[in-house]
């Protein structure tokens, strides 16, 4: 895939953890050359209308390098003292890159204890959220200054699991300096093959993570897999790559990429829609023809703008609303993707003329099946 790539239409939220051997592609400092390139992958995806949240290690790497290299022993405070000069100039370092995209950033520096406490928790979300609804790219790193070790999440894998349920994202990307997770150390068997997919992190799988690590940073692959334990859990899908090669955020992307994706959990699926079924009262009403009744229910298929006859109700993108039949019966609840409002101008539209009838568009699902429950 080249940087002129269709990306799917479908819009996501992603969270990209970025390690700090990407960083400094293994080097003892910021690679700024390699980061405008992984800004410039940033800036394609938003420009496609995802939503882009970075976990950015590499404080304490900026601060050895700003403070040229200083004779500090390992002690806590020191570690806290490059983190303190490091994270300033690694914000400034992107600022500057995503400045050369018009793309705006925020920072956010968190501990385990402001994503344990549940109102603590509420109001960085509230930020996070804040952010990307102002096309504000969040940055967010530990707060290593100041974090102890008993509130530390304690490394970024764990930390960009944590922030991707705290953004609610669908996708949780990690780059790292391996191409993905292998069946054995590929450093000193040449049989090791790239694992392409897994379903389910079992106790076989952390005994091969177990031993792979990285120099740089502080994750290996073991604590990539706890933390995908924990985001896949969410309902969230993550792909662990190597961030070393160009164009590699949006190759990973792609249906056959050449790196570890880890599929989200059934259960979350299925919690989602529980929270469909059970959730908000529906705020509008849409009926379909035969066809798309026979698509949605049959088929398992999204529910497409030219299957609806009538949009009923004042609703926003993301709301739920009922599906009835011509015949009057309710067939199912779900998550829409279009206000009522471009709803009632798209109906009986194929998907592809929504983009010229909008002036933009959401993906061409009317109503994703994935956010569809059927009675
Ligand atoms: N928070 C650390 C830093 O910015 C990195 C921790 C990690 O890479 O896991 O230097």
């Amino acid at each position: 895939m080249n940087q002129h790539t269709k990306l799917p239409a479908r819009q996501f939220t992603l969270v990209i953890k970025i390690g700090t051997s990407v960083l400094t592609t293994g080097t003892q400092a910021l690679n700024r050359a390699h980061m405008v390139e992984l800004s410039r992958q940033c800036a394609q995806l938003k420009s496609s209308g995802h939503r882009v949240v970075l976990v950015s290690s590499g404080a304490i790497a900026a601060g050895r390098e700003h403070l040229k290299f200083p004779h500090l022993n390992n002690s806590m405070a020191n570690k806290q003292l490059l983190a303190a000069v490091g994270q300033s100039q690694l914000i400034h370092t992107w600022e500057t890159l995503f400045g050369l995209y018009d793309i705006k950033i925020g920072q956010m520096l968190l501990t385990r204890a402001d994503l344990k406490d549940r109102e603590r928790f509420l109001n960085a979300r509230d930020t996070v959220h804040a952010l990307l609804a102002h096309n504000i790219i969040p940055i967010i790193n530990e707060n290593d200054a100041v974090a102890t070790s008993e509130i530390k999440v304690g490394d970024n894998d764990n930390l960009s699991a944590l922030a991707a349920i705290l953004c609610g994202a669908d996708k949780l990307l990690m780059l790292t300096d391996q191409q993905g997770l292998y069946s054995c150390d590929p450093n000193t068997n040449p049989d090791a093959q790239l694992i392409k997919r897994v379903n389910d992190i079992d106790d076989d799988l952390m005994k091969i993570a177990t031993g792979s690590n990285s120099t740089l940073g502080t994750g290996g692959m073991t604590t990539k897999l706890q933390a995908a334990n924990i985001a896949t859990r969410a309902g969230i899908e993550v792909f662990i790559t190597s961030g070393l090669s160009s164009n590699a955020i949006l190759d990973s992307l792609n249906s056959d990429a050449n790196c570890t994706t880890i599929s989200a959990s059934d259960n979350a699926l299925e919690n989602r829609k529980k929270w469909i079924l059970a959730g908000p009262t529906a705020s509008g009403e849409l009926t379909i023809d035969d066809g798309a009744l026979t698509a949605i229910t049959q088929n398992g298929s999204s529910l497409l703008a030219k299957g609806i006859t009538r949009v009923s109700g004042t609703f926003n993108r993301g709301e739920v609303v009922r599906i009835k039949s011509l015949q009057g019966t309710l067939i199912a609840r779900g998550l829409i993707s279009y206000s009522s409002d471009d709803l009632t101008k798209i109906i009986g539209h194929h998907s592809n003329e929504i983009h010229d009838i909008l002036g933009y568009d959401y993906g061409s699902e009317a109503l994703h099946r994935d956010d569809l429950v059927i009675f």
